[in-house]
C-alpha cells in the first residue's frame, strides 16, 4: 500500500478524504504514492483557517514578517538538496536542475525579505491649505495560488513569498502530479516562524480548483499553467469578483542571425530546448534560422544531441530525465510522428532512442523545415522537441514571432548591437533575451508574457507582485481649528 499525501492546514498536516489520485516516479513509471484530492468542504476548512489567521498576520510588524523571510531563506538554502530530491522523485528532472529551480525560487524569498521597502507608502504634504494626503498598501485577505507540475517549488515560491510578505494568508493548490514539494515548503515556513493558518496547502484537481474559484472568502487568485486552463480560470475567478493573474503556456522562439557565433547558438539551443525535457515555460521550442545559417546550425545541434545523457534524474551522470506522465510521453512523441506527415523533415527522432524499464523517457527530437500551420509549430508541445523554421530576413523572423498567439519568452543570437536593439524594440513578447536563451527575469524584476501567455495585467513576483497582493488606500487629512468650522455645500477644491 502506498502512502497518501494529505493537505497542510493551520500549521499541521491533515489527512484528506476518500478521493485520491496517483503520484508516479516518472523514472520508473511506478506509482510512488497517492495524493488526496480535496473536496469543496476541505477547501472551505482551509479557507476558514486562513481567514482566522488573517487578522493576526496583517497586524504583525513588518520587521517580524521580514524575520520569517530571512529565516526561510536560511533554511531553504541549507536544505536545497533535500527539496531538490523530493522534486526529482515526483517530477523526474535531474537533481542539479531541481536545485537550480530551488535557487530561482529562493530569489523571491530574498526579494521579499526587503518587504519594508516594497510596502512603503507615499505622502504629499499641503495638497490644499492644511491638507495632507497619504497612501498605504494593505493586504487583500485570503488569496489562492494554483500552480503547474513543471516547477513544483519555484512557481509556488514566486507567489506565496510575496502574498505572505504583503500580509495576506494563502491557500496553495499545487499540481496533483508532484505535490510533495508544496507540503514540504509549508512545513519549512512553519519552522521559519510563520504562524499557523497563514500558509495552507490544499491538494487536488479540477473539483478543488472550482471550489477555490467559487469561494466567496478568497479575494484573489494567482494561476500558472496551460493557456486553455489559464483562460478559464481568469474568466471564472473574475466573474466571481476576484482579482486574477493567470499565466499560460508558451512557444518560445530563438532567432539565429547570420552573424551569430554558431557554436554558441547551438549550445544555447540544445540547453534551452532539452533541459528539463523541454518541460519549461521558457524552453526554446522554435529556432528561427535567418539567411544561410540553417544547414550549419542544424548540423551543429544534431552533433550535440548525440552526446546527451538521458536517464534517472537521481543519477549524477544524467543531463535530462523522463517526462512527467506516460500520456505526456506519448503525446509529445506523436508530434514528431505527425511532423513528417505534415511535410517537415525529422532530423532526429527521439522515439527511436531505447530505454530500459518502464520510465516515461523519450529521446530528444529535432524537426527541420517547419512552418506555421503545422501542428508541430502551432501547438505548445511541452517536451524535448526543437523545431527549425527557415526564413530569409530579420523582418520575416520578427513577423513570424509577432504573428504567434503565445508571447512568453524570445531570444536573439547576434554579434550586432544594432540588430539586438531593433529586436528588443520590434518584438511583441514579454521577456526577451539577447544571447540569453532562457531570459527568466531576476527576482527584483517581474515575470510575465504577453498575449495568450498571460491573462490579467500584472506580472508575477518582484515589484508587480506587491501591486497584485496589496490594495492601495488613500487618506486625506486636515487638522483645522474647530472655531473656523462652517457648513459649505460646495464641492471641496483646494
Ligand atoms: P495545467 O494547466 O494542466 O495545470 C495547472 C494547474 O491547473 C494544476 O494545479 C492543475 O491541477 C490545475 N488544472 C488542470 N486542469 C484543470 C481544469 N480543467 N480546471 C481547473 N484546474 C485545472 O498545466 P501543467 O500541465 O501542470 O503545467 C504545464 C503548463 O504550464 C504548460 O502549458 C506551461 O507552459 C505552463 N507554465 C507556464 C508558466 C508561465 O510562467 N507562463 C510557468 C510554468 C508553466
Amino acid at each position: 500500500m502506498s502512502s497518501t499525501i494529505g493537505h497542510y492546514v493551520d500549521g499541521a498536516k491533515v489527512a484528506g478524504g476518500e478521493r485520491t489520485g496517483p503520484v508516479y516516479n516518472p523514472a520508473t513509471g511506478q506509482v510512488a504514492s497517492q495524493v488526496a484530492l480535496a473536496s469543496a468542504a476541505d477547501v472551505d476548512a482551509a479557507v476558514g483557517a486562513a481567514a482566522q489567521a488573517y487578522g493576526g498576520w496583517r497586524a504583525v510588524p513588518l520587521a517580524k514578517r521580514a524575520d520569517v523571510m530571512f529565516r526561510m531563506r536560511h533554511l531553504l538554502k541549507e536544505r536545497t538538496d533535500e527539496l531538490a530530491r523530493i522534486i526529482t522523485s515526483e517530477h523526474g528532472k535531474v537533481v542539479s536542475d531541481a536545485a537550480g529551480e530551488v535557487a530561482r525560487g529562493l530569489e523571491n524569498v530574498e526579494f521579499c525579505a526587503g518587504l519594508m521597502h516594497q510596502l512603503k507608502g507615499e505622502f504629499s504634504e499641503q495638497v490644499a491649505t492644511g491638507v495632507d494626503v497619504h497612501q498605504v498598501r494593505q493586504p487583500l485577505g485570503v488569496v489562492a495560488c494554483i500552480t503547474p507540475f513543471n516547477f513544483p517549488a519555484m512557481v509556488p515560491l514566486w507567489m506565496i513569498s510575496t502574498a505572505i510578505a504583503a500580509g495576506n494568508t494563502v491557500i496553495l493548490k499545487p499540481s496533483e502530479r508532484d505535490p510533495s514539494a508544496a507540503v514540504w515548503l509549508a512545513e519549512l515556513f512553519t519552522e521559519a516562524g510563520l504562524p499557523p493558518g497563514v500558509f495552507n496547502v490544499v491538494n487536488g484537481d479540477k473539483e478543488t480548483v472550482d471550489a477555490i474559484l467559487d469561494h466567496p472568502d478568497i479575494q484573489a487568485v494567482s494561476f500558472v499553467g496551460s493557456t486553455p486552463i489559464a483562460a478559464s480560470i481568469y474568466e471564472r475567478a473574475a466573474s466571481n469578483g476576484k482579482r486574477v493573474q493567470a499565466l499560460g503556456g508558451a512557444k518560445n522562439h530563438m532567432v539565429v542571425m547570420p552573424d551569430a557565433d554558431l557554436d554558441m547558438a547551438a549550445d544555447a539551443a540544445v540547453s534551452a530546448a532539452y533541459g528539463s525535457a523541454g518541460e519549461r515555460c521558457m524552453a526554446i521550442s522554435v529556432l528561427v534560422a535567418v539567411g544561410d545559417v540553417a544547414d550549419d546550425v542544424v548540423e551543429r545541434i544534431r552533433q550535440r544531441m548525440d552526446k546527451l545523457t538521458i536517464g534517472d534524474g537521481t543519477d549524477p551522470a544524467s543531463e535530462m530525465g523522463p517526462l512527467i506522465t506516460r500520456e505526456a510521453q506519448q503525446r509529445v512523441g506523436s508530434y514528431v510522428g505527425g511532423a513528417a506527415d505534415e511535410g517537415a523533415t525529422v532530423v532526429v527522432d527521439g522515439r527511436e532512442r531505447e530505454f530500459d524499464g518502464d520510465g516515461f523517457f523519450l529521446g530528444v527530437s529535432l524537426v527541420d523545415h517547419v512552418k506555421p500551420g503545422m501542428k508541430v509549430y502551432d501547438d505548445e508541445i511541452f517536451g524535448p522537441v526543437l523545431s527549425v523554421v527557415r526564413v530569409d530576413t530579420y523582418d520575416e523572423a520578427v513577423e513570424l514571432i509577432n504573428a504567434n498567439d503565445y508571447a512568453n519568452g524570445v531570444a536573439i543570437f547576434t554579434r550586432d548591437g544594432k540588430t539586438a536593439r531593433e529586436f528588443e524594440f520590434d518584438v511583441e513578447v514579454g521577456m526577451v533575451g539577447v544571447n540569453v536563451p532562457i531570459p527568466v527575469p531576476i527576482g527584483s524584476f517581474s515575470f510575465g508574457g504577453w498575449k495568450k501567455s498571460l491573462f490579467g495585467d500584472t506580472h508575477i513576483y518582484g515589484p508587480e507582485s506587491f501591486n497584485f497582493y496589496t490594495r492601495r488606500k488613500v487618506v486625506t487629512t486636515r487638522w483645522p481649528e474647530p472655531s473656523e468650522s462652517q457648513v459649505n455645500l460646495g464641492f471641496p477644491t483646494h
